[in-house]
């Protein structure tokens, strides 16, 4: 099979949220681009964010918004729902802490967005820039080195050369296993049970999370056609109360969830099938080679009880491609692994001390130690007397860290 010696100075492999947005930056600043993906087409985006809303949402920090605004995508997405509050409790305890967007000085705390509405207005973005090429149905299989930088070898045969092979292939990212790079992988002991259900009361645009002896419930506001009455659930569990929970019909687990969530938000009504998704964290071990970069969940992957993923992926996105377009002003070579270098030292202190926080979280709730639990109640109602502390969680929450890339300043 004959080589297509691509015009691209970048690869990207993996053309999920992370992947399409660094495409989108790139093809933006005019360095020409491949993306592709082992999906058999784009979305449309005329389809996406109608009738029930997606299984599949992510809360979204005004960081990624400010990046997804610069891109011009961010007025075009259906369905987005504001959330300015937040509320943090602990069943069977009395320590509870509440955020609220006024007292962190911003007019939200973050959206809740269906992924496939994000998806569908970066593939459009993507299509209308005349630098990016996307390619569906191209599963990558295998990965060679060579004099300029790295060869992509597909499923069907096609070979691909560039200078930059960028991996945003997920969590179980093939490129990362192709090039040998290790991976340090917790198994947090939990599964997400992932589902939409519509509710008694209004959530008043509140993100609200229970943590159970078993793990956290997180119900996230949804408003479809101005009824703030739907919220997605993740709901983090052992493996086998997973299984159990998602073999229950929907009345049962309608009644599940609502007492499980001690009834704050009334009556639940499951709307959708409820699906069951392991948790695993995962970290690896290094992020660039010669003419190779790992962004999104390919170089981490994080427990969601905080919303964190998809928003260090977009920063993973953002500062690569700010270190990529700054090279090629200089015409330096765009697989150079000082330059990559410089994406990932930017980046691994703030994914390494997100995924070590929500180790700590996890361990802390999950402790049925009695002094531990004390500490916990004391510790959640102390800092939510403490404005100054919580006003530094709520920056940190809401993806103001370190140095923002000026596509997210
Ligand atoms: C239950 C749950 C809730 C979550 N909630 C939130 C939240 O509220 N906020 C948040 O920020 N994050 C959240 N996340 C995390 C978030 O979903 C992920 O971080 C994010 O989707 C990762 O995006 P990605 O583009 O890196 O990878 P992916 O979305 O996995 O995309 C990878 C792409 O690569 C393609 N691909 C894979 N292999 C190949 C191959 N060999 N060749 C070609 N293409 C390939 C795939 O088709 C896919 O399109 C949550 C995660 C879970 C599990």
């Amino acid at each position: 099979m004959q080589e297509t010696d691509s015009q691209a100075e970048v690869i990207v492999v993996g053309g999920g949220l992370v992947g399409a947005a660094l495409a989108a930056l790139l093809g933006e600043a005019g360095v020409a681009v491949s993306v592709l993906d082992a999906r058999p087409g784009p979305l449309d985006e005329e389809a996406v964010g109608r009738g029930q809303p997606a299984q599949r949402v992510s809360a979204v920090t005004p960081v990624s918004q400010r990046l997804m605004e610069g891109l011009g995508i961010w007025s075009r997405l259906r369905r987005i729902s504001p959330y300015t509050g937040m509320q943090v409790w602990e069943a069977e305890g009395s320590g509870e802490i509440a955020f609220d967007a006024e007292q962190a000085g911003t007019p939200v705390l973050g959206h809740i967005v269906e992924n496939e509405v994000m998806l569908a207005a970066l593939e459009t973005r993507l299509a209308a820039l005349p630098c990016v090429d996307q390619l569906f149905d191209a599963r990558v299989e295998a990965l060679q080195t060579t004099a300029i930088g790295r060869r992509l070898i597909l499923a069907d045969g096609r070979r691909l050369a560039a200078p930059l092979v960028v991996a945003a292939d997920g969590a179980r990212s093939r490129l990362r296993e192709l090039a040998g790079i290790e991976v340090s992988a917790r198994d947090t002991g939990q599964t997400a049970v992932v589902t939409t259900v519509r509710t008694e009361r209004v959530h008043g645009g509140v993100a609200r999370q229970i943590f159970l002896p078993t793990g956290p419930l997180a119900f996230l506001p949804l408003s479809v056609d101005g009824d703030t009455r739907y919220c997605s659930i993740v709901w983090s569990t052992t493996p086998d109360e997973a299984r159990r929970l998602v073999d229950l019909s929907r009345d049962v687990l309608g009644n599940a969830l609502a007492s499980a969530f001690e009834h704050r938000l009334g009556a639940v009504e499951v709307i959708d099938a409820a699906v069951a998704i392991p948790l695993t964290q995962r970290h690896a071990s290094h992020y660039v080679e010669p003419g190779l970069a790992l962004v999104g969940d390919a170089a981490h992957s994080i427990h969601p009880l905080a919303g964190q993923g998809v928003n260090l992926g977009f920063m993973d996105a953002a500062v690569l491609a700010e270190e990529l377009v700054e090279a090629r002003r200089r015409g330096a070579e765009l697989g150079d692994p000082r330059i990559l270098s410089r994406y990932a030292r930017r980046r691994r202190g703030d994914n390494t001390a997100m995924l070590a926080l929500m180790d700590g979280f996890r361990l802390l709730f999950g402790a049925e130690n009695p002094a531990l639990r004390l500490a916990r109640n004391i510790g959640l109602s102390g800092v939510d007397r403490l404005l100054p502390l919580k006003r530094l969680l709520m920056r940190q929450a809401i993806g103001e860290r370190g140095r923002l890339p000026a596509s997210c300043r």
